[in-house]
């Protein structure tokens, strides 16, 4: 007997990379075989040396095919074996193991928005709904679209068993959010890479095109972003270490680094408005939903928590933006001695 293996990889598209992935029927009980495929074909290679190198890193159950077939995340490798220059991963988990004794944590938001022909779901042919105000969080056929959708990719998750930790209907119609976390860097991402393989590849079934288009509608409409919750262990325990976490993304070029970093066309989406802070201006607060940087109220009551980064676009790659945080807030947290 047979299984089938759905090898999943990370292109080399810019300014933002694409899911790739094909399928390799193995024999019941064979382990997962490195593979290769033709990176002429996905901005990963030129065509005289096209071949690049499939190695699995993240295994779950296939939950659209059922029965014993596999999920399969890939890192892609040139042929000597050493990660292609489009494999954010390996960055990731370098930085990842240097500060592991930290215990970083993280709750990614991953807001979406669904297409059909050609227009956000929801909006009508020519024209638009009527402006936000009912949507966000909202119930009822005038309010909602795609819950359908929705409800499916959460079961897909959960029965893949991947970190997801809930679901919302967003500010403009069409406009969804999942949350994968807590978790650590390498596992967080992993797990959102394949949430969003799941999210594409089940909308797919219903003719429905789900993106992660930063600013789907121009005007007055809510972009999409991916808000990343980060704690530290020493964050978990004191206020003081939030603090140090805060400042330290302020610090010199750390805001224009990130940010740069955060997705392509953030400028678009970090306007000051729709509650954004302005790309080019870093602040943190308390309950500010209009900060770079929010500290939840809860976590001021309790002196101790989590911070939540609200800068990414929701085009982010996650094993770049959790490198960031770890690498900027964990190195300010060792030089304060809070660790
Ligand atoms: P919001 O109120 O901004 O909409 P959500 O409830 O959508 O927030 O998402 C919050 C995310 O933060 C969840 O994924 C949650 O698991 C995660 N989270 C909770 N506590 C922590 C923590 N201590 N460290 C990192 N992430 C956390
Ligand atoms: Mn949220
Ligand atoms: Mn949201
Ligand atoms: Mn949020």
């Amino acid at each position: 007997m047979t299984f089938k293996a759905e090898y999943i990889w990370i292109d080399g598209t810019e300014p933002t990379a694409k899911l790739r992935s094909k399928t390799r029927v193995l024999a019941d009980g064979a382990e997962l075989p490195i593979w290769g495929f033709d990176g002429s074909s996905t901005n990963q290679a030129d065509g005289h040396s096209s071949d690049r190198v499939l190695k699995p890193v993240f295994t779950c159950p296939d939950p659209i095919r059922g029965g014993d077939n596999v999920l399969v995340l890939c890192e892609v490798l040139d042929i000597d074996m050493t990660p292609h220059r489009s494999n954010t991963r390996a960055l990731l988990t370098e930085v990842a193991e240097k500060y592991a004794d930290q215990e970083s944590w993280f709750g990614i938001e991953q807001e979406y928005t669904f297409f059909k022909e050609g227009r956000p779901l929801g909006f009508p042919i020519g024209g638009f709904p009527a402006p936000q105000g009912g949507y966000y969080c909202g119930v009822g056929a005038d309010e909602v679209f795609g819950r359908e959708v929705v409800e499916k990719h959460l079961d897909l998750c959960l029965e893949a068993g991947l970190k997801i930790s809930g679901i919302n209907a967003e500010v403009m119609p069409g406009q969804w959010e999942f949350q994968v976390g807590p978790a650590g860097p390498v596992e967080v991402s992993d797990h959102m890479w394949v949430a969003r393989w799941l999210l594409y590849r089940v909308a797919e079934d219903f003719g429905i095109a789900a993106t992660l288009d930063p600013k789907p509608a121009k005007g007055d409409w809510n972009g999409a972003g991916a808000h990343t919750n980060f704690s530290t262990k020493a964050m978990r325990e004191n206020y003081d270490a939030i603090i140090v976490a805060c400042e330290a993304l302020g610090e010199g070029d750390k805001p224009l680094e990130h940010v740069k970093q955060y997705g392509h066309g953030i400028e678009d989406r970090l306007t000051g408005h729709h509650e954004t802070a302005p790309w080019n201006k870093f602040s943190y607060g308390v309950s500010d939903r209009g900060a770079s940087v929010r500290i939840p109220w809860q976590v001021e009551v309790d002196k101790k928590g989590y911070i939540e980064d609200r800068r990414p676009n929701a085009n982010v790659d996650p094993y770049v933006v959790t490198r960031l945080l770890v690498d900027t807030c964990c190195s300010a947290l060792e030089k304060a001695g809070l660790v």
